[in-house]
């Protein structure tokens, strides 16, 4: 009961599941828990269910509803659609990703790679975007796909898909693009982008982890990933996650119907936390171009401080930050994304990603531009450091009475 007041700020992390999700996959958890395949009535009717869930997911998309693959997780479908492009062309064993990619695609390739393939990684600018030149020179008549993300989840840096994808069908190359950080954030479309394979993931937005869903465009050759029975018309074995699929119909809807007033609420809580940050803490930088970026992603670098414990102290306040993906945190190294991005070591080293979600309100930004300064000041050994506190952060704003 006597919960420690939390104050997340890692969305790009994971979420937490809406209320409403959860009230829509219980069902399928306590009732209704027969098995899709099944030949009798009791488990084909949740087939209806789950079919309804397609068809929102696919309208989150644009796409059809046989389009549609669930898989287990996000990186389940980045692996599956570079696993089907390298099986199903022999001679092509050559992959374009970018240097920024999630590990669940850059360790993908790493894998690959020892299986005789050959990888590009694209370096990024500064800013953290794309030189179209290079990737263009990049693609060969062995290239066998290109992956490249639509937004980056360290940073928030938004990658032209389109024009990418149009580069791609000129060379008859595929085009996968990791999508996880988009929905609820940008409109997709894949229809107007015309790529081939696009990765989602649940947990990313409002449904649980453990389940993910990989686009696959109509009519192209699908090698499975997961190979068993017949689910998901042969493209992904293994008895249906059907609550989870549930979540992830309901979670699309959601998604849909609230990213117009969400986006502009999240921009200006962002624009608030750079400002603020920027404005009160010398030497400290924005990572990623200014306007290229998704709205609710803000990478801080602080010269001269660890991030690690610049994370450590926000904890102590019941603040929730990372430095990196929550898949290398733990390693010192700096992040994979800011070094390709070619950022200062002693401002790498100190950068800190927040990153805003429905949870968050005008009262999180408010606490979190009055602890981090201080924070900042002690780490830089500029004023005493204070014993770390164990109390329940003060997050009340009450009015006056
Ligand atoms: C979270 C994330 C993944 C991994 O998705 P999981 O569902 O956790 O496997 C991959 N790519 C990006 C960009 C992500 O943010």
């Amino acid at each position: 009961m006597n919960e420690k007041k939390t104050i997340y700020l890692d969305n790009n992390a994971t979420t937490q599941v809406a209320p409403e999700v959860v009230e829509a996959m219980v069902p399928f958890l306590s009732h209704y828990w027969g098995n899709p395949s099944s030949a009798y009535e009791f488990g084909h009717r949740v087939m209806k269910p789950l079919e309804s869930a397609r068809r929102r997911v696919a309208e989150l998309i644009n796409c059809d509803p046989r389009e549609i693959v669930f898989t287990s997780c996000g990186t389940e479908s980045n692996n599956a659609a570079i696993h089907s492009s390298t099986a199903l062309s022999p001679g092509k064993r050559h992959i374009v990703t970018t240097a920024v990619e999630h590990s669940a695609i850059l360790n993908f390739c790493k894998f690959l790679k020892q299986g005789g393939c050959e990888v590009t990684c694209l370096p990024v600018e500064p800013d953290g975007s794309l030189d179209l030149h290079l990737l263009e020179k990049a693609l060969r008549p062995d290239t066998a796909i290109v992956s490249v993300m639509w937004a980056n989840n360290e940073t928030g840096v938004i990658f032209p898909v389109e024009e990418i994808s149009a580069i791609c069908r000129s060379k008859g190359v595929l085009f996968h693009t990791d999508a996880i950080q988009v929905p609820g954030k940008l409109p997709i479309d894949v229809r107007e982008v015309g790529m081939d394979f696009l990765s989602l993931s649940g947990h990313k937005l409002h449904a649980p982890k453990g389940i993910g869903v990989l686009y696959i465009k109509r009519g192209l050759k699908f090698q499975p990933y997961i190979i068993g029975g017949h689910q998901e018309r042969g493209r992904r074995g293994g008895t249906e996650n059907v609550a989870g699929i549930v979540a992830f119909g309901r979670a699309a809807e959601l998604a849909m119907e609230r990213m117009r007033e969400e986006r502009p609420r999240i921009l200006a809580l962002r624009a608030q936390i750079e400002e603020g940050i920027l404005g009160s803490i010398p030497d400290s930088i924005r990572n990623g171009g200014r306007d290229t970026r998704l709205s609710n992603t803000s990478n801080i670098g602080f010269e001269g401080v660890e991030a690690e414990a610049v994370l450590m102290m926000l904890d102590q306040a019941g603040i929730c930050a990372s430095s990196g993906s929550a898949c290398t945190t733990g390693s010192l190294e700096p992040s994979h994304v800011l070094t390709a991005m070619g950022i200062r070591p002693s401002y790498a080293r100190g950068s800190v990603r927040f990153s805003l979600g429905a949870c968050n309100t005008q009262e999180d930004v408010d606490y979190l531009l009055e602890v981090l300064p201080g924070i900042i000041r002690r780490l830089r050994g500029e004023s005493p450091i204070a014993p770390p506190s164990h109390e329940t952060p003060q997050v009340e704003f009450a009015e006056e009475s």
